[in-house]
């Protein structure tokens, strides 16, 4: 491997101090209940993410089970219609059609290790719970999984994946019965038998150690997207650009580009209708400092420190906080986040639908959204896009935007 090969190993201020902070972000913001089993999550990584046989069974699942590498394809439409050279790191291509696979199935075999006898997930959208649910199939273990009520009504279809996985989805009621009251649901089951239960949380947010966990088995993607630029591409991206929810999908593309000083890295928020409080889902773009889910980190909140509502075409990035490591890469300067607003999303997805013959995620067309405009303000830049799911599971949003419009 050349010198240039290797110099994305050197990751400079990007490990979370002793209390899990990155900067000023992050840490452990919880009830006294939760941190014997925080604790007991701590010694769990230490003693075996970085293990060669813990390695080695991740490696085996991801590539005989996910479907990993998956391809990095040159994107010939966009790069003429953009005058820019576009690639695209297929994470639709990943088993369940998104990258949260890789977290699910990194996350149910450290339970397994940790003796763990069910896994408890949340989930908005739903992916998170659909990978959930096959990750526990595939490795023989029982699997709830939490859900607000009215992302129930919404997602129907994923909650049928999820029950035929075996699954059981349980509904939650409590809060705004959605992502954020499916979160604290799970984090409640979890306190009252932390022995038994391990709670798989779907991205890089929450207390110390998730944030830290989730990035390390996402990073699977940037070190692929790194080595396969090498050697497709003849070079590194001048900009890596991935879509931001709680930053799951963003983290591990970009990580392994942290010490590539060359390697630009943008991250694509939801900018919804507009700028107004609650008309987006925009935590870093629009967001304040203050404590959401045991982390403190960027967070959509009124001037008395209320959480609020957010809103996106996307189920998938309809979050209001982030992940701590995007606050403080933000702050640190190191990566750059802006927000795409629903209309240029919708946009961006079908210009990528019908010229390149990829149908991706609603979250997934904020980064082509994103990557439209870095190539307009920088011609000729070589642009790679974390593609970090496929566009099927939207189809009946798509049938009361996009297709309402063509028919
Ligand atoms: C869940 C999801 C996202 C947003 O989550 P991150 O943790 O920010 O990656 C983005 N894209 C797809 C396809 C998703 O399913």
């Amino acid at each position: 491997m050349s010198s240039r090969a290797q110099a994305g190993a050197s990751l400079a201020d990007s490990q979370p101090d002793a209390r899990g902070r990155y900067g000023e972000f992050g840490g452990r913001y919880v009830p006294e209940t939760l941190v014997a089993a925080l604790d007991r999550l701590q010694a769990g990584v230490d003693r075996h993410l970085g293990s060669a046989d813990f390695q080695a069974e991740y490696a085996r699942e991801l590539a005989t089970w996910v479907g990993r590498p998956t391809a990095l394809s040159h994107a010939p439409t966009l790069s003429e219609r953009w005058g820019a050279e576009v690639w695209l790191k297929r994470e639709d291509l990943a088993h369940t059609g998104a990258h949260k696979i890789n977290n699910a199935v990194g996350q149910t075999l450290l339970a397994k290790r940790l003796g763990a006898k069910r896994i408890i997930a949340e989930t908005g959208a739903g992916q998170h719970g659909v990978a959930s649910a096959a990750a526990a199939a595939r490795l023989g273990m029982p699997c709830v999984v939490y859900m607000g009520a009215v992302d129930v009504e919404r997602q129907a279809p994923n909650v049928g994946r999820m029950k035929l996985l075996g699954a059981t989805v349980v509904p939650v009621t409590s809060g705004d019965a959605t992502l954020r009251a499916a979160i604290d649901e799970a984090l409640r089951e979890w306190v009252s038998d932390p022995q038994n239960t391990y709670y798989s949380i779907g991205s890089a947010v929450g207390p110390h150690p998730y944030p830290y966990l989730v990035r390390e088995l996402q990073s699977v993607i940037g070190r692929e997207a790194r080595s396969q630029m090498l050697a497709l591409a003849g070079a590194l991206p001048d900009v890596a650009v991935a879509c931001v929810g709680g930053g799951s999908n963003a983290i591990g593309l970009f990580h392994p580009f942290l010490g590539d000083a060359g390697v630009h890295l943008l991250g694509i928020e939801a900018g919804g209708r507009g700028p107004g409080l609650g008309d987006n889902a925009a935590s870093l773009t629009f967001g304040t400092p203050g404590v959401l889910q045991g982390s403190y980190t960027l967070i959509l909140q009124d001037e008395h420190g209320q959480v609020r509502e957010t809103h996106s075409v996307s189920a998938g990035l309809d979050y209001s906080g982030v992940g701590p490591e995007h606050a403080h890469l933000m702050r640190s300067g190191r990566v750059a986040y802006e927000a795409a607003t629903d209309e240029e999303s919708l946009d961006a997805l079908s210009e990528c639908a019908r010229y390149e013959g990829i149908l991706p995620a609603i979250e997934t067309a904020h980064a082509f959204a994103g990557a439209r405009r870095y190539a307009s303000a920088h011609p000729g830049a070589r642009i790679l896009i974390g593609c970090s799911g496929r566009g099927d599971k939207d189809m009946p949003i798509l049938q009361r935007t996009l297709l309402r419009d063509l028919c």
